[in-house]
């Protein structure tokens, strides 16, 4: 690697202080150029993991007052040695003290590359690695927990298991291929059609955590829909438990899609509110429909709210259509204007579907809501505790490792030659391989940690 890197690792604003972080061959000789304590000695390297009080000088001119720590390798985050200057926390005082680094030779570490080095000196695995985004990113304390957990190593160490698994099926083979007498043929057959079952069954396990990561990672997606002022505006703001959206009396006025997060304790709704659905030809609003549709499909739950103080007219109908086969919540509002007899003939209506009687206005019945919205996360056997895939380029690596595995299944139950099982064995190998590391291209490499932030 070589190069010393720098960067300033908080975040931009003012802050009580910010950090410089230099990690590299170089970094010890930066540190010891650039600082100095109250008696004018340069940075202590017997001082490892020391914090040391002084100020960042040039030439006799103080740029900052700071504390200073050198770590060193192997040791440290990225297993280089490292130094961090604790600097005044605004902007000034932290770019001047990079791009003091910076004429000292250091170089601007690229985004993510301070945890790049970490993976490629064998701190964390790669799935380690890809969790720092989410802790980093969380929204929700659950998030931020299943985020922790990987970073344990749990997930890595789920793909090694893969790939063991994988590795002996591909012995077994070569072993057979090597060997063909027909007793030998047949046991592995039988040993191949049992590892291959359980390799399905964990990378399907793996996938299937997938909706629940991403709902983790992402809150759960939550559509509002229903024909004009029927209260989804007001709805939104009762979540909100603020005046956010924008509510009057005149049908279709939330014309643009909002998006807001909702914690809900620490289960976060990710809400979509849209424009009414409904039979219109006005154009703004036409588009707004689309977008209801389209908002529908990637939902993970959709509020579809009905008035119960009216009855149900073509309109709601029509929706009522739309909504066949998806998750839906059917919420009945305005429950403080409706005279009973409607509300229980709109109840058979929805009969053996999920209703609530709200009222928006009044906030009544908001917390049945509310508790029925967190139950989505916590479902029956989920384990909030389990690993859950939160990533979407693991995900599409599963994928296409399941697609290998279920070939490979087939082709043990079809007794096909073993040679021909081998190749589907390798491409498996091959894509669960860009997660534990052994198939990784520069390009992969590349493109996961450009997503992270500099000075990570
Ligand atoms: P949207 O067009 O579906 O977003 O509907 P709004 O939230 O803008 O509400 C339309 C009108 O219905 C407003 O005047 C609200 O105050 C009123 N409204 C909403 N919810 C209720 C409710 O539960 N009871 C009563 N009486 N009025 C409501």
């Amino acid at each position: 690697m070589g190069e010393t890197i720098a960067a300033i690792s908080t975040a931009t604003g003012s802050g009580g202080i910010g950090i410089v972080r230099l990690s590299g061959d170089r970094a010890k000789d930066l540190g010891q150029k650039m600082f100095r304590t109250k008696n004018n000695e340069p940075l202590d390297l017997e001082k490892h993991r020391y914090l040391q009080y002084g100020h960042i000088v040039e030439n006799d001119h103080r740029i900052d007052e700071v504390l200073c720590v050198f770590m060193k390798g192997p040791g440290t985050y990225t297993r280089e040695d490292m130094v961090e200057i604790y600097c005044h926390g605004g902007r000034i005082a932290l770019s001047k003290v990079l791009d003091y680094c910076l004429r000292l030779g250091a170089r601007l570490a690229e985004p993510g590359e301070f945890t790049k080095r970490a993976f490629l000196n064998g701190r964390l695995d790669l799935s380690q690695a890809e969790s720092v985004i989410d802790l980093i990113d969380a929204k929700s304390s659950k998030a931020y927990d299943q985020g922790m957990l990987q970073l344990s190593g749990a997930l890595g160490e789920e793909f090694r298991k893969i790939e063991n698994k994988l590795m002996e099926l591909s012995g077994l083979i070569v072993a057979n291929i090597d060997f063909p007498e027909d007793d030998i043929e047949i046991l592995n057959r039988e040993k191949l059609e049992k590892i291959s079952e359980d390799l399905d069954k964990r990378v399907n396990h793996l996938i299937q955590s997938a909706s629940r990561g991403k709902m983790l990672k992402d809150g759960i997606k939550t559509v509002i829909v229903g024909k004009p002022n029927v209260g989804k505006s007001s709805l939104l703001n009762v979540l909100l438990k603020e005046d956010r959206a924008i509510v009057t009396d005149i049908p279709g006025t939330t014309r643009d899609s909002i998006e807001e997060y909702i914690s809900l304790d620490d289960v976060v709704l990710h809400i979509i509110d849209t424009a009414g659905i409904r039979d219109t030809e006005d154009k703004v609003e036409k588009i707004g429909v689309e977008r209801s549709v389209a908002a529908m499909d990637q939902a993970d739950i959709i509020l579809a709210l009905f008035d119960q103080s009216r009855p149900l007219d073509q309109e709601d109908k029509n929706l009522l259509d739309l909504l066949k086969g998806r998750k839906v919540f059917y919420i009945l509002n305005k429950q403080d204007l409706s005279e009973g007899s409607q509300d229980q003939e709109m109840k058979e209506f929805f009969q053996g579907e999920e209703v609530f009687s709200i009222s928006a206005l009044n906030k009544e019945g908001i917390e049945d809501l509310e508790e029925a919205l967190k139950k989505l996360y916590y479902t029956g056997e989920v384990d909030s505790q389990d690993l859950a895939i939160t990533n979407v380029r693991q995900l599409d690596v599963l994928r296409r490792t399941k697609k290998s595995i279920e070939a490979i299944k087939d082709a043990v139950k079809m007794d096909i030659p073993m040679d021909c099982i081998e190749v589907d064995v390798k491409e498996a190998l091959d894509s669960i391989g860009e997660i534990t590391g052994k198939t990784l291209t520069e390009d992969i490499l590349d493109r996961i940690f450009h997503e992270f932030c500099i000075g990570k």
